[in-house]
């Protein structure tokens, strides 16, 4: 019996993550990559669930986005992006020493570590303009690390990610910010 109670365990494990993936409007491809369910099923999760309930999901069609620069367009967004990677690497989806970080595709565990990152920066960015699949694509960005890069500000120590191929590197989007506020009043005196 043990053999079909793993088993159950493990299609309990694939449900529950496509579940929560469709209540955050994951699309169906992502779906599938993290959990190995087929669009069929998918598709019956959220017809079933989702679709009349009382707080109606959408249901995101077509592919994720892939585009970097959005990630990074202003200052306000390169420091939402950052808070996110900042999540990233606390739970070790990505990873310094021995990038890129866990292997993502039909990983369960995974799945579910992005979603509570997912609904820990939902509670830290209340008005994040971020959506799920765009923090998908920042993981993902991220981890092939060809345009997407983390640095550390040594003014103000804040972790923010940059467009590696833009010359010059774009500097620390907290002291941008801080530079065009006009408030001036050190942070640590206004208290
Ligand atoms: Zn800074």
């Amino acid at each position: 019996m043990r053999a079909t109670d793993d088993r159950y365990r493990g299609e309990q494990a694939k449900f529950d993550l496509a579940m929560r993936m469709i209540g955050h409007e994951a699309r169906t491809g992502t779906i599938r990559f993290l959990t190995g369910l087929n669009d069929d099923r998918i598709r019956k999760l959220y017809t079933s669930y989702f679709k009349y309930g009382q707080e109606p999901v959408r249901r995101q069609r077509g592919r994720s986005p892939t585009r970097i620069a959005p990630l990074v367009r202003t200052p306000l967004r390169a420091l939402e992006s950052g808070v996110f990677a900042n999540l990233l690497l606390a739970n070790g989806l990505i990873c310094v020493e021995q990038p890129p970080g866990p292997p993502l595709k039909h990983n369960v565990d995974v799945g579910h570590r992005f979603c509570e990152c997912f609904e820990t920066f939902e509670v830290v960015v209340p008005r994040r303009s971020l959506s799920f699949e765009w923090c998908w694509n920042l993981l993902v960005s991220m981890r092939r690390g060809d345009e997407l890069g983390i640095a550390r500000c040594g003014v103000c120590s804040i972790c923010y990610v940059f467009d590696v191929l833009s010359l010059p590197r774009s500097t620390c989007p907290a002291c941008v910010l801080f530079e065009q506020s006009d408030d001036t009043t050190p942070i640590a005196a206004a208290g």
